[in-house]
């Protein structure tokens, strides 16, 4: 059955990504109806009664963020399980962000999960503004699926892509995961022959890793799973992107592919280091140099009606925004640019790093031609190693890393009172 997803009725057609989609909105919906054996999000358990609650508290923090003059140009509803909230809260949800936010958006994502999309919340989602929808696959071997802990078969994601494509979603994202003990060249195959079927513009594709606290990471303890050797994965992976490559898919980060112009650009934000705010239990934000999170704790959040504790509240400083710029902008292929982190903090990697640089290039992994650092495809393979490696030699030739720690407060936002006088 063919499944595709279509690009008429783009909210805002776009041949290549803005240069700046910063600051972009998160909003974190932290419910499950199950944990998946591989996650460990901070998630809870589904109660009608208690998420009627939380999107209460969501909007009142979200109408106090809009009342500061902030304005994204991206949001993405994460989770957990947005699509789980009952059409109620959904409506309260996504009325409230459109109503403060809509105009002059880039792009408007929501997660939604196969076993709880429906047309219905698909058409409101719609109607509010939404252009983007990203689905879970992760596979479509009915025994990984099983293994995974996914509470969907491979036949129900086939009918949310066809449901997406019949409602006119402009775009469409799919996850995928490599890596799962099992997984063979045969059900890569399958997989590939999925995507090709749905053909959505945008795939993620995660390797597995056995998380401490998650069900796979005691399986393995306990011997009762065997997990794939590094060989496989990493035949499996090239077998991805050969295969995605051929289907046209663009890699432009070290797990995400595209075609159509169907980047995320709210992703895209978090790569080249741009702010955002997170709001709901536990959501990560970066504005005006300083970083947090809101406490990840379900019934605190919902006391504190829209104005929750922040906790590892930091600003980075000095070799941190290096670091930063170093783990982030590595991961796409533009690569780091050289000159840009230079002005930002004064550090001349190319001085620092040289010998290292010099190493790795000959050996293939990356590509240093002056103006930017660009891991190469065979480096992605090794690029965690290439990270710490490069950190590890900043540290040493440096000063010091300068993270000044700041007080957590709620109260009030001078941060984001100035940053809208910036823009
Ligand atoms: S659906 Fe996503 S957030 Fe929920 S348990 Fe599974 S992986 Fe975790």
């Amino acid at each position: 059955m063919a499944a595709r997803s279509t690009n008429q009725g783009l909210a805002r057609e776009r041949s290549e990504a803005p240069n700046n989609p910063s600051p972009g909105l998160y909003v974190h919906v932290p419910f499950c109806r199950s944990r998946c054996t591989y996650c460990d999000f901070h998630v809870a358990s589904i109660r009608f009664p208690v998420m009627r609650d939380y999107v209460t508290a969501l909007v009142s923090e979200i109408t106090r963020h809009a009342a500061l003059g902030f304005i994204p140009k991206t949001i993405f509803i994460g989770g957990g399980t947005p699509s789980a909230l009952d059409l109620d809260s959904w409506d309260k949800l996504l009325g409230t962000l459109s109503d403060h936010f809509r105009s002059g958006l880039l792009e408007w994502t929501v997660e939604m999960n196969p076993e709880s999309i429906d047309a219905e919340k698909i058409e409101l989602a719609l109607s509010h503004g939404v252009d983007r929808i990203s689905t879970g696959a992760q596979t479509f071997d009915e025994s990984g699926l099983s293994l995974l802990g996914r509470r969907h078969d491979a036949q129900r994601v086939f009918e949310v892509h066809q449901c997406m494509s019949e409602l006119g979603v402009p775009r469409t994202s799919l996850d995928l995961i490599v890596g799962w003990p099992g997984q063979d060249s045969e059900s890569v195959k399958k997989d590939l022959e999925a995507v090709s079927l749905i053909d959505p513009d945008h795939v993620s594709l995660y390797h597995l890793s056995y998380e401490q606290g998650t069900w796979l990471h005691k399986m393995l303890t306990r011997g009762s799973i065997e997990p794939l050797l590094d060989e496989s994965c990493i035949d499996f992976s090239r077998q991805f992107l050969q295969g995605l490559s051929e289907q046209g898919y663009q890699r432009y980060e070290v797990s995400n592919l595209f075609k159509r112009g169907g980047e995320s650009l709210h992703n895209l934000n978090y790569w080249q280091r741009g702010t955002y705010l997170g709001v709901g239990s536990g959501a990560a934000s970066f504005h005006a140099g300083e970083r947090w999170k809101n406490r990840p704790d379900v019934p605190a959040y919902i006391s504190a009606n829209g104005k929750p504790e922040r906790v590892d509240v930091e600003r980075p400083d000095g070799f941190f925004v290096v670091f930063e710029r170093i783990m982030l902008g590595l991961r796409l292929i533009e690569g780091i640019d050289l000159a840009k982190i230079q002005a930002e903090t004064g550090y001349d990697i190319i001085d620092r790093c040289s010998s290292h640089l010099r190493r790795y290039e000959q050996q293939g992994f990356l590509v240093c031609d002056g103006d930017a650092i660009r891991v190469t495809a065979k480096g992605f393979e090794i690029l965690d190693a290439i990270i710490v490696e490069l950190l590890e030699q900043l540290e040493r030739t440096g000063d010091g890393i300068g993270i000044v720690e700041s007080s957590g407060s709620g109260d009030s936002d001078p941060h984001l009172a100035s940053s809208v006088m910036d823009r």
